[in-house]
């Protein structure tokens, strides 16, 4: 097992907070801010960053005793958001996915479920914000609910209605930000959560339940939807008679082998019953009603088996213990058919044709990557990069692929201190970059600074983050 590198991040803490004592603000200067929702770009300017925020922008300003970040020749955009990762699927995991995060510019994160109790979920959510810890922004958004047994271990059970509506009242109590539906909800069930999400003032995202249809998921005013298959299913001529087969089979007592072979004959299906024009209906429902997507395509690298070498450096930075589970076989995988691995790059092409056609339609996207120690070959931090890179070349530009990651996510959560700009009043988080990411994604891998709630980490901190992850196991 590997040693609390959680030490560490405490260690950085601390340098840090005996910083801020002598300067308790930066000035970051001569800087081409990038405004990513217009795509403007404007050079020459300087920023003040005190108490976490940025308290001023102009093209001279003049203080005495702060911190100076020279940003000559540099690009600054607002800190990336990842909107669907899992951190808390071990006991130690934020002591790695945090730098890692943080390295990959990364400065905020929705957590969608893991083994953690709530409160210490929310204590570490205090003491990030708290600055005890270095850490980026995390929204806890991982009140799963499923039918029972559950999918994964410590869910929320609802069966019937009432089990809904209960359940919804804790969650609401608890202090999550959001109810999250799961995959094996009945359509019942599934509605009487949806409503008592909404009386309680409660976003509702999530998996489209397999036995719901996408098209009753949006009357029912779910928010939020997590991955993109259901999507492309939705476009299909047979999505109905795809649902009522699984319908059956788990009426039937749900006979799991029963049900995972119809989910694997889905593929084949939707390929061969694709329909555009009924494609281009659903995602105008979806545009029509916000419904916000969490793509997480770059899921599909790890059905198609496209894994790092085991010496690659995201493989080095994580523990040993996580890399030896993700070596065993993987059950996801042992339950992927001959047909469907024939059919997995036709798949993953519709997936990503669909998604371009859902983004040209406008559908809200919030950049995602599933990233977890649960998730073999998900990586916090660089996965999110990956993400966006593929939604370039599903023909997103890049100011479209940024849009998902900085500007979509803090309005999508409400958020009153962020909301994509770089302006005054507004949270400091932010990167700077040495080229201008609207020409291409690659500068976002190697940032010049990464600015986490008015902290500053410049090059030799980030890099000194990078080592520590290197030895620390
Ligand atoms: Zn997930």
């Amino acid at each position: 097992m590997k040693k609390s590198l959680l030490g560490n991040i405490m260690a950085i803490a601390a340098v840090l907070v005996i910083g801020s004592v002598t300067h308790a603000a930066t000035l970051v200067t001569d800087v081409t801010l990038v405004d990513v929702e217009t795509g403007e770009l404007v050079n020459g300017q300087s920023l003040l960053i005190r108490d976490g925020q940025i308290a001023e922008i102009a093209t001279q300003i003049d203080a005495e005793g702060v911190d100076v970040l020279d940003g000559a020749g540099g690009y600054l955009i607002p800190g990336l958001w990842d909107s669907h990762v899992h951190i808390f699927s071990t006991p130690t995991e934020p002591d790695t996915a945090l730098p890692l995060y943080l390295i990959n510019g990364v400065t905020g994160i929705r957590d969608m479920g893991g083994l953690w109790p709530f409160e210490e979920q929310r204590a570490l959510q205090s003491r990030i914000e708290a600055g005890e810890i270095i850490g980026p922004r995390l929204i806890l958004s991982g009140a799963w609910v499923d039918a029972s047994p559950g999918s994964w271990p410590g869910m929320f059970l609802a069966d019937t209605p009432d089990d809904a509506q209960a359940i919804v009242d804790q969650i609401s109590s608890e202090g999550w930000a959001a109810v999250k539906s799961y995959s094996m909800l009945n359509e019942r069930t599934y509605l009487a959560l949806a409503e008592a999400a909404a009386a309680k003032g409660l976003p509702l995202v999530g998996h489209i339940p397999e036995r719901v249809a996408l098209g009753t998921a949006i009357m029912a005013g779910q928010d939020g939807m997590e991955h993109f298959g259901r999507i492309p299913m939705a476009c299909s001529t047979e999505e109905a008679g795809m649902l009522d087969a699984l319908r059956y089979a788990m009426s039937e007592g749900a006979d799991v082998s029963r049900v995972f072979s119809i989910m694997a004959e889905r593929n084949g299906i939707i390929l061969r019953t694709w329909d555009s024009a009924l494609c281009s209906d659903i995602l105008g429902q979806m545009t029509d009603a916000r419904l916000h997507v969490s793509p997480t395509l770059v899921v599909a690298d790890f059905y198609l088996g496209n894994w790092p070498a085991p010496d690659a450096e995201r493989m080095r930075m994580l523990p040993s213990s996580v890399l030896e589970a993700w070596g065993k076989p993987d059950f996801r995988l042992e339950a992927m058919t001959d047909e469907l691995r024939a059919l997995a790059e036709d798949s993953v092409a519709l997936d990503r044709h669909v998604f371009g056609m859902a983004h040209a339609a406008g559908v809200p996207i919030l950049a995602s990557s599933d990233a977890s120690f649960a998730n073999p070959y998900l990586f916090h931090g660089f996965s999110l990069l990956d993400e966006l890179e593929i939604y370039v070349s599903a023909g997103l530009t890049p100011r479209e692929a940024l849009f998902t990651a900085t500007v979509a996510p803090p309005r999508f959560f409400e958020l009153d201190d962020q909301d994509g700009r770089i302006t005054p009043g507004r949270r400091a988080d932010l990167v700077l970059l040495d080229a201008n990411p609207l020409d291409g994604l690659a500068t976002l891998r190697s940032p010049r600074a990464v600015i986490v709630g008015g902290k500053v980490l410049d090059r030799a901190m980030l890099e000194d983050m990078r080592r520590r992850l290197l030895l620390a196991d």
